[in-house]
């Protein structure tokens, strides 16, 4: 189900007239936000995370209850959409504790829409839990098919579990987003295969462009390919009609007329996907980067902690939301084989 954004809100907010709303410098309403719930996970993916990495003590994490706090805090001023990530949220104990008492927001008609971006190693547990607490769509990420390949991608992952994940997901009635990094000499063969694939099982897929987040002890430069050489190569083959189909997020879609499918693509790289930028990240620590690829950042633990009331949440909202940039400084080149930022993805949630 596509969730736009309500422009009728966003008008209202803009006049003034509801003081709920979060809106940056750049006029951009931020209804949209990403909740990095753990730095955890059961795999390593060679362009996320290095093979040894360390994570935060868990004595520093918030708790589920103090996320449900942070989160409705978000959801008080203006937010409809809300996604679980990491890490790997569906690794984190008593993760359905906080999609259940999130949903309250989905019955109250304040949020559009409870999502999560999972690698679906836990789907075939979790699947149907997730659809009983009212999550419609969920994106699975998944960069090949070939299950040799997918080890040693994710390092760590069995591809025939994200299978029956995905079976489980769809048994359960739950509409499925594949997301696919593009990853030169790895998957490029694959991107056409995997659609057809995906398109075959009622599912949209998107393909993404690597971005230099963090030291993942291999040369970006070696990982990038650039997805207007991915569509440059689809084209031959097939028909791509450009779409006005949005979800909130950043992917611009085509549709394939050849496999009646969607393909979305996320070009932070080669095209600047700022200017419509509607979102914020929280991390598992309470803290809030305005921007996926800048380091400034706002502390919301201690305002959290120091009161029982969310005025001072609101308050640090409405001050971080003023340091909104314009976008990020991604460059992926020869001189810049150094990550852009040290964060890892698995830090700010992707
Ligand atoms: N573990 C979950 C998963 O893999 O779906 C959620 C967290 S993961 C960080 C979210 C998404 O970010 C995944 O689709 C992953 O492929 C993508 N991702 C991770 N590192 C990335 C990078 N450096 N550039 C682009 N996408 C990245
Ligand atoms: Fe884990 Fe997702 Fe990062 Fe892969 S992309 S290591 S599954 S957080």
């Amino acid at each position: 189900m596509a969730l736009p954004i309500s422009t009728s809100t966003i008008e209202l907010d803009r006049t003034g007239l509801t003081p709920r709303a979060l809106i940056d410098p750049f006029a951009r309403a931020i209804t949209y936000l990403r909740v990095s719930v753990t730095d955890r996970c059961d795999f390593r993916c060679v362009y996320c995370m290095s093979e040894h990495m360390s994570f935060l003590p868990k004595a520093d994490l918030l708790s589920l209850e103090e996320l449900d706090r942070l989160c409705s805090a978000f959801v008080a001023k203006g937010v409809t959409k809300l996604r679980l990530t990491g890490g790997e949220p569906l690794v984190r104990r008593g993760i359905m504790t906080l999609v259940s008492s999130l949903s309250r927001h989905l019955k109250s008609g304040a949020l559009n829409e409870l999502t999560l971006t999972t690698n679906g190693s836990q789907l075939d547990k979790y699947a149907a839990e997730l659809k009983g607490h009212g999550v419609e769509r969920i994106n699975v990420s998944m960069d090949t098919l070939d299950a040799d390949k997918f080890r040693a991608i994710t390092r760590w992952g069995d591809l025939a579990k994200v299978m029956a994940g995905i079976d489980a997901a769809q048994a359960a009635g739950l509409k499925i987003k594949i997301n696919a990094v593009a990853l030169k000499g790895v998957n490029d063969d694959e991107i056409a295969p995997m659609m057809e694939w995906a398109h075959g099982r009622g599912m949209d897929m998107t393909v993404i462009e690597v971005m230099p987040l963090g030291d993942v002890g291999e040369a970006r430069l070696d990982q990038y390919l650039p997805l207007s050489m991915v569509r440059a190569k689809l084209a031959d083959r097939y028909t791509l009609e450009d779409i006005d189909y949005r979800t909130g997020g950043p992917a611009r879609y085509v549709h394939v007329k050849e496999t009646g499918g969607r393909l979305g693509f996320i070009t932070p790289m080669t095209h600047n996907f700022c200017e419509t930028c509607n979102r914020v990240r929280i991390t598992c620590t309470g803290t809030m980067y305005m921007c996926l690829g800048q380091d400034d950042a706002a502390d919301l633990r201690t305002p959290l902690r120091a009161s029982e009331s969310d005025d001072l949440i609101h308050a640090a909202l409405d001050e971080a939301i003023t340091r909104k940039p314009k976008g990020h400084d991604f460059v992926i080149d020869r001189r810049r084989q150094k990550p852009a930022l040290s964060r890892h993805m698995s830090v700010t949630g992707g």
